[in-house]
């Protein structure tokens, strides 16, 4: 049945010829990377030695690891396919930059990168990741040019975050360049002051998707989060909006322990099932910013493992929304942990951190070229992990308290990489890069050890 849906989806691509030319192009990617000679036999860690070499192989190792990897499932918006917020929309300069990357084995490119454009916030979260790092609003001129940069680099997707995006004037701006530079672009935002007519304005710039944050279906809860009165109504009133233009919508709604124990990520479903949103995307607690004070808040292995089994029963629908679980996605079976190898974090003063949860300042794009910040990164970083790197650095493994090493601002001194394990690549990654001939893991810890 999945494979008539996708077919059906297919053949309404192929209706529209002016499509033709942007699929062709991937399609040349794909058979391009499947027959390409001087293919060189790899070390990939996930033990497909049989697949190696052969071109059939490789081609029958992507189609396993399209049905085996796969986040979301396939809907029409706008005249493009979109699987997940976490792959760019079909077909798009943004997905042939993201599969080169992955084919290539090179993983050279930023394929997920989140600025926060500004710290100002009407809300106030206690959960809130940027706590503790310093208050700033850089101008649009200079995040226009850092934009410009990674689409230089060939990032695939960027993220507008906060503080709250929505509070900046140049927002459209900003969008525009994302968009008319090749990324496919994503907003992160309450809802609060957001109106309909700001949201198509934004549209109208190139915005791709609009996730909205919702932790509760109670809206004295929600409010009471937020310390915003309104905050739920302001959140609902974007997402109707959003759909309303057509666009991809999401609910961003960070599970922590009692959500997970009271079953409030099923009511989350339901909520957005009945609004017509795309997908819910439910963030793990991650010990960092407000969460730091919050050890009780973070999961234990059977949340994480009851995330996971709701990601695999909500997507064997073929209806409603989406469940995107990042204890799933970010799993060692699957995508495992990018933060500095294929995802990075620029926050409100410029600092390029590997991930929003990881306030390691690798550089500030005030003074540093962001090619040579992100070069440095990949070099101690590397390949992507199976662990999670702010978990890694963060977390006492003896106890539920993080140990704090990383405080919570860029500005502390770099952790230290002595206890941090070498990367071993996740499932996802591993498979591909074996079929594909590359060579198993690179730079890491292991690097920063051998100095
Ligand atoms: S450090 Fe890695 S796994 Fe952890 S939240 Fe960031 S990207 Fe995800």
């Amino acid at each position: 049945m999945f494979v008539l849906r996708e077919a059906f989806l297919v053949l309404r691509l192929l209706a529209n010829p002016r499509l033709w030319p942007s699929i062709f192009r991937t399609l040349t990617t794909v058979l391009r990377h499947v027959f390409r000679s001087g293919f060189q036999p790899g070390e990939g860690p996930s033990g497909a030695g049989a697949a190696r070499g052969s071109r059939r192989a490789r081609l029958a190792a992507l189609i396993t690891h399209y049905r085996r990897f796969r986040l979301g499932r396939w809907t029409w918006h706008r005249g493009r396919l979109v699987e997940s917020t976490f792959v760019p929309p079909f077909p798009s300069r943004a997905f042939d930059r993201a599969l080169e990357s992955v084919l290539s084995g090179q993983l050279d490119k930023p394929m997920f990168v989140h600025l926060a454009v500004t710290s100002a916030c009407p809300a106030g979260c206690g959960h809130c990741s940027l706590r503790g790092r310093t208050a700033a609003n850089l101008p649009t001129a200079k995040w226009v040019d850092v934009i410009a940069q990674l689409n230089g680099l060939g990032v695939s997707t960027i993220a507008l975050t906060g503080g709250e995006p929505a509070t900046r004037d140049d927002l459209p701006q900003l969008v525009q360049a994302a968009h008319d530079g090749g990324a496919a672009v994503q907003l992160f935002t309450s809802g609060i002051g957001l109106t309909a007519a700001r949201i198509g304005e934004l549209q109208e710039a190139g915005l791709g998707a609009i996730g909205v944050s919702l932790d509760h279906t109670c809206a004295a809860v929600v409010d009471q989060q937020r310390c915003w009165p309104g905050a739920f109504d302001a959140a609902v009133a974007a997402l109707r909006h959003a759909r309303r233009t057509g666009m991809y919508t999401f609910i961003n709604a960070v599970a922590d322990r009692a959500s997970v124990i009271s079953d409030e990520p099923r009511r989350l479903l339901e909520l957005a099932s009945r609004l017509g949103i795309d997908e819910l995307r439910l963030l793990e607690p991650v010990p960092c910013g407000g969460l730091i004070e919050h050890p009780d808040r973070l999961l234990q292995p059977e949340h994480v493992a009851e995330l996971r089994r709701l990601h695999h029963e909500n997507n064997r629908r073929r209806r409603g929304p989406k469940l995107l679980a990042i204890s799933e996605i970010e799993s060692r079976e699957m995508h495992g942990c990018v933060a500095g190898s294929l995802h990075l974090f620029v926050d409100p003063r410029g600092d390029v951190c590997p991930c929003d949860f990881v306030p390691w300042s690798f550089g500030n794009v005030l003074h540093t070229p962001l090619e040579a910040i992100w070069r440095n990164m990949r070099r101690v970083l590397g390949t992507p992990r199976t662990e999670c790197l702010s978990r890694l650095l963060g977390q006492n493994p003896a106890s539920d308290r993080p140990k704090q090493p990383l405080g919570c601002s860029p500005d502390a001194a770099p952790p230290s990489l002595e206890s941090l394990p070498g990367n071993t690549l996740p499932g996802f990654y591993g498979q591909v890069m074996a079929a594909f001939g590359l060579s198993g893991t690179r730079g890491i810890g292991n690097l920063c050890k051998r100095g």
